[in-house]
């Protein structure tokens, strides 16, 4: 596979991974009582991050908490709130078809 096909590919499978998302808010605290400042409702009765391009590094929650943005990638083997309803947990524990 020459580099441009390759990069090509690479961002197919971004698309593609980022599609899996159902927006639920899960990640971003929305089940513990101070989720982060940036998550919003957006439409449909999903959520949104207002700073999605640049969302990684220390963040705050609505009460003023550090917490700290990392890719989904890092939370999959680990257990956090509201982890078993992530369609990327889901996924790889084998609940879900993707
Ligand atoms: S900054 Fe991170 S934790 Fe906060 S809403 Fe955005 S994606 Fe979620
Ligand atoms: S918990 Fe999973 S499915 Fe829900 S918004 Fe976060 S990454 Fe997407």
């Amino acid at each position: 596979m020459d580099e441009h096909r390759y990069i090509e590919y690479q961002n197919r499978k971004k698309i593609e991974y980022e599609k899996l998302c159902k927006r639920c808010g899960v990640c971003c605290g929305l089940r513990d009582r101070a989720p982060c400042e940036h998550l919003v409702i957006a439409a449909g009765g999903t959520y949104r991050c207002d700073i999605y391009e640049e969302r990684f590094g220390i963040r705050k929650t609505v009460s003023g908490k550090e917490i700290k943005c990392v890719p989904i990638r890092s939370m999959l083997y680990k257990t956090w709130l509201g982890c078993s309803e992530c369609a990327y947990t889901r996924s790889m524990n084998g609940y879900e078809k993707v």
